[in-house]
């Protein structure tokens, strides 16, 4: 019974992981380890690690690119301030939005929530329109339906290859 309460307010979410500078494979996987030592959430699935082109300033390093599923019982402003702890954590300075980094960390999707604050955005704004995102996560969830377009990361993935 305490399982099943406990379970009942865990909420899932997808969390987008990239990195381009330094030994990136180290990096995402020290960020996972990280974030799994957090007892509040549960590691569910990680993706394959793609890699990419750049996003925005293309003079700078190619980025290798991941999805992790995660069931939490954080909100959605505690996850982010997890995540932006573990980026801090592991060196990255604020720097350049779309510039090179050792690790960001982003929700994708937090349940089919959408949210549009000043520090926060879910669905993670124009991820239907990237494939670093869309493919790691049909390896995970292709099924898993975006709520404002309420079509699927497959379908989103099919119409953005074309
Ligand atoms: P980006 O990830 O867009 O390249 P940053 O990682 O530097 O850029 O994030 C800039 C800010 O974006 C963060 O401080 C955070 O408050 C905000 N933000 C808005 N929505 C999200 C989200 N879904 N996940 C992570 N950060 C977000
Ligand atoms: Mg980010």
């Amino acid at each position: 019974m305490h399982v099943l309460r406990s379970e009942e307010k865990n909420s899932i979410a997808f969390i987008g992981l990239g990195s381009n500078v330094g030994n990136r494979r180290d990096n995402l996987k020290k960020s996972i380890e990280h974030l799994r030592k957090n007892s509040n959430i549960t590691l569910i699935a990680v993706s394959l690690q793609y890699d990419t082109e750049a996003f925005g300033y293309k003079e700078q390093p190619r980025f290798l690119n991941a999805v992790m599923k995660i069931t939490t019982t954080l909100d959605p402003y505690a996850l982010l301030n997890e995540l932006k702890k573990t980026e801090r954590l592991m060196g990255r300075k604020n720097g350049k939005r779309w510039g090179p980094r050792i690790i960001d960390l982003d929700i994708l999707f937090y349940n089919s929530q959408v949210i549009e604050c000043k520090e926060l955005t879910v669905p993670h704004a124009d991820l239907h329109m990237r494939w670093f995102v869309l493919k790691p996560m049909s390896d995970i969830e292709p099924d898993f339906e975006h709520p404002i377009f309420q079509k699927t990361i497959s379908q989103l993935l099919e119409e953005l290859n074309g």
